[in-house]
C-alpha cells in the first residue's frame, strides 16, 4: 500500500513519539483532529498504527504491501453534524434552513429530540408547487417519517451505508444513537462522505 504524504508524516511522527494522541499529532502537523481523522483510520485499519483508547497510537512496526479495503471504513470515521429542526417546523421555515446550512436533506426531530422524519429538497418542491401557505404548512405534512426512514449507527460499515443510498435512492442517511424513548439523531452520511472515502483510499490529497 502507498502511502500519501500526509500519511508518511503521521507514521513518522508516531515512530518517533509514540503513543501519542490523535490531538498531539493533529498539533505537531498544524492540522485539525477532525481533518486527521480519515489518514488515522487509514493507517489504523491498514495495520501501519495501533490506537488503544486513553493511550493513543503507537507505531506497530508493520511496513508490508497490506493493502487497504473500503470494506473496512466505518461511519464514525467519515460522518457529519446532523442538520434538525423540530417538528414544529413550517415547510417555509425548513426551506430557509436548507439553505442557510447548505444541506439537501433536514433531519425532524420531536420535543425529546427523537428522530421524527427526513425533508428532501424534492419535498420541499412538491410542496412549494402546490397551493399552500408555505409558512403555515408544518413540515410534519411533507416529510419521510418514521418507521419509513433508513438510518444508521457509527460502528456501521460506510460500505453499507452506499448500499442503502443506493437501494432506496436516497442521498443521506441520519446516524443514530438508540435511546429509551426513540433514536437520537448524532449526525448524517451524505453521498459526500462516500465520495470522500472514496477518494481517501486512492490516497491523493486534495
Ligand atoms: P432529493 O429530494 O434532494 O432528491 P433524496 O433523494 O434523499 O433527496 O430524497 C428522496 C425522498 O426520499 C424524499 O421524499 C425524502 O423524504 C426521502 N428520504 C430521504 N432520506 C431518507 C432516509 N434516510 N430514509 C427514508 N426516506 C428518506
Amino acid at each position: 500500500m502507498k502511502l500519501n504524504r500526509r500519511q508518511q508524516q503521521i507514521v513518522e511522527i508516531v515512530k518517533e513519539n509514540g503513543p501519542i494522541t490523535g490531538e498531539q499529532i493533529a498539533e505537531s502537523l498544524h492540522l485539525t483532529r477532525a481533518t486527521l481523522r480519515p489518514d488515522l483510520a487509514i493507517l489504523t485499519m491498514a495495520g501501519f498504527l495501533d490506537a488503544r483508547p486513553r493511550v493513543g497510537y503507537f507505531y506497530t512496526g508493520k511496513t508490508s504491501e497490506q493493502t487497504e479495503n473500503i470494506n473496512n471504513l466505518l461511519v464514525k470515521d467519515y460522518y457529519s453534524s446532523p442538520v434538525v429542526a423540530s417538528d414544529t417546523t413550517s415547510v417555509y421555515d425548513a426551506i430557509v434552513t436548507m439553505f442557510t446550512m447548505d444541506v439537501g436533506t433536514i433531519f425532524i426531530v420531536d420535543a425529546n429530540e427523537m428522530l421524527a422524519g427526513v425533508v428532501s429538497r424534492k419535498d420541499m418542491l412538491r410542496a412549494s408547487i402546490g397551493k399552500q401557505e408555505l409558512s403555515s404548512l408544518p413540515v410534519t405534512i411533507i416529510m419521510t417519517r418514521m418507521p419509513n426512514i433508513t438510518y444508521c449507527y457509527l460502528d456501521d460499515k460506510l460500505v453499507d451505508v452506499g448500499k442503502k443510498l443506493i437501494e432506496r435512492e436516497i442521498d443521506s442517511l441520519p446516524v443514530v444513537n438508540e435511546e429509551l424513548d426513540g433514536l437520537k439523531v448524532i449526525g448524517r452520511v451524505t453521498k459526500t462522505n462516500i465520495t470522500k472515502a472514496l477518494v481517501d483510499l486512492s490516497n491523493e490529497q486534495i
